[in-house]
């Protein structure tokens, strides 16, 4: 076991890291309407579910301060963990792999695939193998990977990106979906129209056939039980299940973080996820496996248990609370930033609160790092995450640490000489007696409105987002004096 303390592990790639900044990519997002309605929409119906069944719970918080407290005791000894389901996985007749970033992932799940024989496979939903961007690998070797989640499957055929942790086609509407299963399925029913149903039979046509092909299927995993061996995936549809029993090989991708030490620890998380991801009271499939079954289901079983930058995020005592996520998506739907820019602008496969704070401590925080900085430290997230991660404080250190990294460049930003200089005002009062004297020259600006929306370089850096308060006629010493 190479990969676990004491070894720096190298930082993620694959597809933690935007090529544009937040605030660009949020601002070509805001401009978007029809994407404000589809995401207003979705969020606000998800929403209303979740507070709905979890007010149906007396012992909810309980429930929350119980998960908490299992993730941070795991945490604490995820090494002997992980071996535990290493052992009990091989003793059941799987084999367990370890791979310290995506490219390793990726090769063995390549080599993998690559000795069936085979040039296809089907996949579960996994945000793992989104993570290390394992389709265009896939690819890259000329095997075809075809999602089977309804939504990933939307994203595919449109050869567009996910947007959401649940939800990946959320910025999509029905009509949109309708134009991409006419456009990209072939065979599809030229007559189809919007209406649901009748989408979801043109895809479920359409997965059936390679359903029943593939001999080779790749999932990810919502949890590893160390104490057995057994890994589960929870879903909605049905599809997983349909991958995890039909083809003859079965790889499973799995964060080092989703190892839980025992069934009793399980029964928490089957409690909490359910209710705070899509608003129901239990999953409506939850498939769990071990090893192998001679004459049931894949008869070979492979467990990829991926660092990619977990290792680094763990060695960090507060930071490592973000790998207690259970990916339940609550925080995104009660975000409203989320809401407002959807999940391509943050650039990264974990968007909305937790992959702004996930994803900057997965790759190291300068190579995200305007992610810290796209929330409004509201504090809805902590309030509805079921594993009780506080997002908010996670956030402001992100921040320092961001802000402690720039100290050290040579040409300071326009940001550290704007605060240097606020400094050196403020540090006696005559100065900041000036400073408000100074500004009353302001008050030439935005009479008729109160409000100033452009100032000059450099001060025009505050009013691009922003308007400034007209500076009033008598400053507050000035008031007291005279009174
Ligand atoms: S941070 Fe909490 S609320 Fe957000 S996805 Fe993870 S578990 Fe859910």
């Amino acid at each position: 076991m190479s990969t676990y303390l004491g070894i720096p592990a190298p930082r993620g790639v694959g597809h933690l890291r935007g090529e544009r900044s937040f605030p660009d990519a949020a601002h070509d997002a805001l401009g978007d309407s029809q994407l404000r309605r589809n995401l207003g929409h979705a969020t606000r119906t998800i929403r209303g579910k979740r507070a709905a069944v979890v007010a149906e719970l007396d012992d909810w918080e309980q429930l929350r301060i119980a998960g908490e407290a299992i993730k941070g005791a795991t945490m604490a000894q995820l090494d002997v963990h992980l071996e535990r389901l290493e052992q009990a996985v091989t003793a059941r007749g799987g084999t367990v792999h370890w791979a310290r970033d995506a490219n390793e992932a990726n090769a063995i799940v390549t080599r993998l695939v690559r000795a069936t024989g085979e040039r296809e496979v089907v996949k579960v939903k996994s945000m793992a193998t989104q993570e290390i961007g394992l389709n265009e690998a896939l690819a890259d070797a000329g095997i075809t990977a075809h999602e089977t989640d309804l939504a990933e499957l939307i994203v595919q055929l449109g050869g567009d990106q996910p947007s959401h942790i649940l939800v990946p086609a959320i910025h999509r509407n029905r009509a949109e979906i309708r134009e991409i299963f006419l456009r990209e399925m072939p065979g599809v029913d030229p007559e189809l129209t919007s209406e649901p149903r009748r989408l979801a039979m043109a895809a479920r046509a359409h997965l059936r056939e390679r359903f029943l092909r593939a001999k080779v299927a790749i999932s990810g995993a919502n949890f590893g039980v160390a104490e057995t061996g057994t890994l589960l995936v929870v879903e909605s549809e049905g599809n997983g299940r349909m991958c995890l029993t039909l083809p003859d090989t079965l790889i499973t991708v799995m964060g080092i973080e989703k190892v839980v030490p025992s069934w009793r620890d399980l029964e928490v998380f089957l409690a909490l996820l359910p209710r705070s991801s899509t608003g129901e009271r239990m999953n409506p499939y939850t498939s769990a496996w071990t090893g192998v079954t001679p004459g049931d289901g894949p008869q070979a079983f492979h467990l990829v248990l991926l660092d990619n930058g977990r290792t680094a995020t763990l060695g960090d005592t507060v930071g490592r609370a973000a790998l207690h996520c259970i990916k339940c998506s609550a925080c995104l739907n009660v975000c409203p930033v989320y809401e407002r820019t959807g999940g391509h602008a943050y650039g990264s496969v974990y968007p909305g609160p937790i992959g702004a704070v996930l994803s900057p401590q997965l790759t190291g925080v300068e190579d995200n790092a305007s992610l810290p900085y796209a929330s409004s430290l509201c504090g809805a997230c902590y309030d509805v995450c079921p594993v009780r991660i506080d997002i908010p404080s996670l956030l402001v250190r992100l921040r320092a640490q961001h802000v402690d990294a720039q100290r050290s460049r040579k040409i300071p930003t326009p940001e550290a000489v704007a605060m240097a200089a606020a400094s050196w005002v403020m540090e006696t009062p005559g100065r900041f007696a000036l400073a408000e004297r100074a500004s009353r020259a302001g008050r030439v600006l935005g009479r008729s409105s109160g409000r100033i929306s452009a100032l000059p370089p450099p001060l025009s850096a505050w009013t691009a987002g922003r308007d400034a308060p007209r500076p009033p006629a008598e400053t507050f010493r000035e008031w007291w004096a005279r009174r």
